[in-house]
């Protein structure tokens, strides 16, 4: 068992840290106050991202990705997470399930969108249909040759700022043909209703939309109909990884802050971290960021071997729970320690604290992964999260 990272992962985590510290970081207190980038800051940034090699990083090199192993990706989501008012989504990659089209799709979507022009978003949710997508209302009818794509959908994620969306509609009407369908965001017919406020003040917005009779060619499907669940799942695998990376990177950033300033903050005549009220604080977020690193490093490293798919699923439900529950914890105590200056928000531990708790809900919420955490152990038993393999 080889526990050592590698030259190049070294130098790749460095870079990604460069990255994130000089192109991400100066731009958090702006994007919080404008409750969104600026697009002049946008420009500089994107610039920053082709200039560091980070475009496409999720994605193989034939896709116009860069090639990077999960390991590699999972040490770059970590320096991103660090960022603030999810600035990582700056540094772009098309939508996974893209990789899954036909020549032609790939050839106009993924790898124009890997190259920076254009981007993705994905459309699942809607008012009637969150944690069960099975309740999904929006329909595709077939009529002389062409899908007619009608229904509502909520919270799409960076909606603004995209020029397709991956649309997860039933055929017919029909549950058990969940497809999903590449739609331009400008086609006649697809409207924003509303671009709701939420508790943090992310890079891009999440819209509420309508799709009213949208037209689409039988090429705009993706995969096949009736493999919507299945590329969605897929997707989530890779997902909960990310985000299981982005919860373990903003944890160590609050802790440093937080150490350092316990270092620092002089009260009755001493230094706060020497009040064991404070230092066990300190200790209970360095173990739990230990845990939760272990379980992700171990979770990327045995995706690269070529662990079971289905494995590697029911664990990134696991690590999804912990990573995102234990950031919470963590992020919430280092604003504790900072006291009254843990609740600025020109202080990142603030930011932090209301970025993360978003965590616990979407990919899934909490109460989701236990269920399929539950289901896990009872269809392939306790071992794939008590064992060792
Ligand atoms: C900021 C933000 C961005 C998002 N971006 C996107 C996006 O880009 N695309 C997209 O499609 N969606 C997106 N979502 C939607 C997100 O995935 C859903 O909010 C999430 O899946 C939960 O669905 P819901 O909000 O409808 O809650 P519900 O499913 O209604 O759940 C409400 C509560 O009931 C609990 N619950 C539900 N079922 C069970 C059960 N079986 N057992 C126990 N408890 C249960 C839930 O855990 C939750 O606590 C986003 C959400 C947010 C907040």
């Amino acid at each position: 068992m080889d526990l050592e990272l590698s030259k190049e992962e070294r130098e790749l985590q460095s870079r990604a840290r460069e990255f994130a510290e000089k192109h991400l970081f100066p731009y958090e207190i702006e994007c919080d106050e404008n409750e969104g980038i600026p697009k002049k800051s946008l420009a500089k940034i994107r610039r920053a991202v082709i200039e560091y090699g980070l475009n496409g990083f999720t994605h193989a090199k034939e896709d116009g990705g860069q090639g990077f192993t999960h390991f590699q990706q999972i040490l770059i989501h970590e320096e991103l997470g660090k960022a603030t008012n999810g600035l990582w989504t700056l540094v772009w990659s098309a939508s996974l399930p893209l990789r899954h089209g036909t020549p032609e799709q790939r050839a106009t979507y993924l790898l124009p969108i890997n190259a920076g022009k254009g981007r993705a978003c994905y459309a699942i949710t809607e008012p009637g249909a969150g944690s069960d997508p099975r309740m999904v209302r929006t329909s595709a009818v077939k009529r002389k040759g062409k899908y007619i794509l009608s229904g509502e959908k909520w919270f799409v994620t960076s909606a603004n700022a995209s020029t397709i969306i991956l649309v997860h509609a039933h055929v017919d009407g029909d549950p058990d043909k969940p497809t999903l369908f590449i739609v331009d965001r400008d086609a006649p017919g697809v409207t924003k209703q509303r671009a709701p406020r939420f508790m943090h003040n992310y890079a891009f917005e999440h819209w509420e939309m309508v799709f009213d009779k949208v037209e689409l060619d039988e090429s705009r499907i993706l995969g096949k109909i009736g493999q919507g669940y299945e590329l969605t799942k897929d997707w989530f695998t890779d997902t909960r990884l990310e985000l299981g990376a982005h919860c373990v990177g903003a944890a160590i950033r609050a802790t440093k802050i937080a150490n350092d300033y316990a270092a620092g903050r002089i009260q009755f005549g001493r230094p706060i971290r020497d009040f064991q009220a404070i230092e066990f604080m300190l200790a209970d977020m360095a173990v739990e960021i230990m845990a939760a690193k272990s379980m992700l490093y171990r979770i990327g490293a045995q995706l690269d071997q070529g662990q079971d798919r289905k494995i590697v699923h029911a664990r990134a439900s696991a690590l999804k729970l912990y990573c995102s529950e234990m950031a919470g914890r963590v992020i919430d105590k280092a604003v504790q320690i900072l006291g009254g200056r843990g609740y600025m928000r020109e202080n990142p531990v603030e930011r932090l604290y209301r970025d993360i708790r978003v965590e616990r809900i979407w990919e899934g919420t909490s109460e989701i992964q236990r269920a399929v955490i539950g289901g896990q152990i009872k269809k392939r038993g306790l071992g794939v999260y008590t064992g060792w393999d």
